[in-house]
């Protein structure tokens, strides 16, 4: 017999024929008590050793996010079946509202997730927390509601100013209904949308619509281009929530995407 007999065949052989026993294990357990003998003494040992080998597969495995990853980096290196996409999903309260936005250090679990977060995207936008997004893919609150100012014909700012440049792809916070979309005085070009919870978001100083009145869209729909049409003074996308489509219904746009699960 060679040295190099270390790595010899019958090692998996003997690892098959443990998994055939251990099948018919479950069964086999009880027929001692009904008297059977021999045939069956070593079948506790070959079942035991089976749990345990089905059962290391199936756990899930901790990655550290480096410097210079991305999602779809990680998940072809790690072979995530979904990609980057289900990836993003396992992790989504880990990363947060942007996919894009890692940190080194994060800790993501690939594989072997429950089910639930998955579900969760997939259902009907009704639920707290599901089914919104930021009108910008990443971008810094310029100015902030309610923020006082003789600029204002309130007297105060009523939405927040996301600092973008001209040419941002602004998005659908939710799904919804486009009440109005054209020119708007100061607000420049603007869309309206009605959502299911009776509220209204407002985008404004936009420089092109996608969109127009009476059309239903999606959360994260690209409605325009952000830009700096009406009165400006530079590039921003202006974003309100309302409780009516009109100028003066404002509430707190970022306690509203805070409440809905948007991180900002
Ligand atoms: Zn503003």
């Amino acid at each position: 017999m060679p040295a190099k007999g270390k790595h010899r065949r019958p090692k998996s052989q003997g690892f098959a024929r443990t998994i055939v026993v251990a099948g018919v294990g479950g069964a086999a357990l009880a027929l001692p008590l009904l008297g059977a003998t021999g045939a069956h003494a070593a079948t506790p040992a070959a079942a035991h050793s089976v749990v345990k080998a089905a059962a290391a597969p199936a756990a899930a495995k901790t990655y550290a996010v480096k410097g210079g990853d991305t999602l779809s980096k990680i998940a072809v290196a790690q072979n995530v079946s979904g990609g980057w996409k289900k990836l993003y999903s396992d992790n989504r309260s880990a990363v947060g509202d942007n996919p894009s936005l890692i940190h080194p250090g994060l800790k993501l679990t690939i594989g072997q997730k429950a089910a639930a977060p998955v579900t969760q995207a997939s259902a009907p936008k009704a639920a707290t927390g599901a089914g919104y997004t930021l009108p910008v893919r990443s971008a810094s609150i310029g100015t902030a509601y309610k923020t006082a100012g003789s600029m204002w014909s309130s007297g105060y700012h009523t939405g927040v100013d996301f600092v973008v440049p001209t040419g941002t792809p602004i998005k659908a916070i939710a799904a919804g209904t486009v009440v109005s979309a054209g020119l708007d005085g100061a607000y420049g070009n603007e869309v309206v949308i009605q959502h299911a919870d009776g509220k209204y978001s407002q985008y404004a100083h936009m420089s092109s619509l996608s969109v127009s009145s009476g059309q239903t869209v999606t959360v994260g729909q690209q409605l325009g281009l952000s830009g700096a049409t009406g009165n400006v003074t530079g590039p921003h996308l202006h974003f309100e929530i309302r409780t009516t489509p009109s100028y003066g219904s404002d509430v707190d746009p970022a306690a509203y995407l805070r409440a809905h699960g948007v991180s900002l």
